[in-house]
């Protein structure tokens, strides 16, 4: 079983509350902001400079990479039990999302069990693209079909992952939930991923 980092293991509301204090609005602001570009399919770094034009936010977010980065306090709290569970019955955890390479690092630093953790960043390709996927399968060592990936997105995680010949579990929460479900494809093809 495969899990997404922000969203599904990672509440990232301490990241976005550093960002709101960083651009000088309030933290419901930004997050109503954020919710509504996801909903118009823009981009988290178009929100941001809407909100603070002539910041450079590519800068920001290289000065707040550390910051960002997940700490224990940042787990939603039925990770831990959730994973002991797992690990219980047997099931291998793996932890692996579109993240900077030293997210690996800092989940590693948390012990969540995971047999490993993998960033797009250190693999040099993102989801939804399939090659993400492919790299996912190839690190747990397993056909696709005994793979399942727990994703908060349904174009980001589930989709590709069906497509990939994985099972989904669709977990929404967090920025995306409520948000993030569009654009889900009509039932027919929806279908033909399975
Ligand atoms: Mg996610």
């Amino acid at each position: 079983m495969v899990f997404d980092i922000g969203g599904v293991l990672v509440d990232e509301t301490r990241m976005w509350r550093g960002w709101a204090a960083e651009l000088g609005v309030p933290f419901e602001t930004l997050w109503a902001a954020l919710r509504e570009d996801i909903r118009r399919g823009l981009s988290h770094r178009a929100t941001m400079q809407r909100l603070a034009p002539g910041r450079d936010i590519a800068a920001l977010r290289r000065a707040r990479l550390k910051a960002d980065l997940p700490v224990a306090g940042d787990l939603y709290p039925d990770v831990r039990p959730a994973l002991a569970g797992l690990a219980a019955r047997g099931v291998r955890i793996g932890i692996a999302g579109n993240q900077p390479r030293e997210a690996a690092a800092a989940l590693a630093a948390l012990g969540l069990g995971a047999a490993f953790i993998a960033t797009s960043d250190a693999w040099g390709v993102q989801k939804p693209d399939p090659g993400f996927f492919a790299r996912v399968q190839e690190a747990c060592g397993a056909p696709a079909a005994a793979i399942t990936y727990v994703g908060d997105r349904v174009d980001n995680d589930v989709l590709p992952a069906l497509a990939a010949g994985m099972r989904a579990a669709f977990l929404p929460r967090g920025l995306w939930a409520g948000v993030g479900e569009s654009p889900v494809p009509p039932l027919p093809d929806l279908l033909a991923l399975l």
